[in-house]
């Protein structure tokens, strides 16, 4: 069992580069538009919620324009299957509003101007740069990654705004993108919120929560 976080962090890169070579981000999109769109779409609701519903909006809207321009009744309608659709539907709009008014209709290559979309925060900028631009300038923080963060031994932090600067620092800048989706996907496969599958997990050797799960397994009698 490596003893810092900093070894630690780089023998679970090797092993879970091994155990997901296929990790990507989970969320349909053909282009960095329907990346921004899908990803102001996944907070708080699921990526196959998310996947089942903008088939249908990419068709339908196709640039930056279309969303600017969209009847607001109508497109809220469009987005309906979606929690907290409303005010959703309010930040795409306002968001393709300032790409049209100040980026040409382009999603653009940078956190700095990311983030002032409406809707648009540092993760929704950091899932847009690294999946659709190839760049790594953070790491995305879900909810997923928090949790693994924690019982992996990487942070005692709870708040995804501070864990991201650890991982950063944990982390090799090339894998930031990747990290994340490792971990996304040990967390919807493996270590579920609860009653994670230590016993069959790939990371037990690397994972100082390990131990203590499989007791808690044994005093429950499982
Ligand atoms: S050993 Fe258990 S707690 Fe640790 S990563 Fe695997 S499933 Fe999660």
């Amino acid at each position: 069992m490596p003893s810092s976080a900093l070894e630690r962090a780089r023998a679970l890169c090797a092993k879970l580069s091994r155990v997901y070579p296929d990790a990507h981000c989970e969320l349909d999109f053909s282009n960095a538009l329907e990346l921004l769109v899908a990803t102001i779409l996944s907070a708080q609701c699921t990526d196959v919620q998310v996947n089942k519903v903008t088939p249908v909006v990419f068709r339908k809207y196709r640039t930056a324009y279309d969303y600017a321009e969209a009847n607001a009744v109508a497109f809220e309608q469009d987005l309906k299957a979606i929690g907290l659709y409303r005010a959703k539907a309010r930040n795409i709009r306002a968001a393709c509003r300032l790409l049209v008014e100040e980026h040409e209709g382009k999603v653009p290559e940078s956190m700095e101007e990311l983030v002032k979309l409406p809707g648009v925060g540092r993760k929704t900028a950091n899932v847009v740069l690294g999946n659709a631009f190839g760049q790594n300038v953070g790491v995305v923080v879900d909810t997923h990654v928090a949790r693994l963060s924690a019982r992996l031994g990487l942070t005692k932090l709870t708040d995804p705004k501070k864990i991201e600067p650890v991982l950063m620092k944990l982390v090799p800048q090339k894998d930031w993108t990747l990290f994340s989706h490792w971990l996304i996907f040990h967390g919807r496969r493996r270590c579920k919120a609860v009653n994670p599958d230590c016993p069959n997990c790939e990371l037990k050797e690397l994972c100082p929560s390990y131990p203590k799960f499989m007791k808690l397994r044994e005093q429950r009698g499982k």
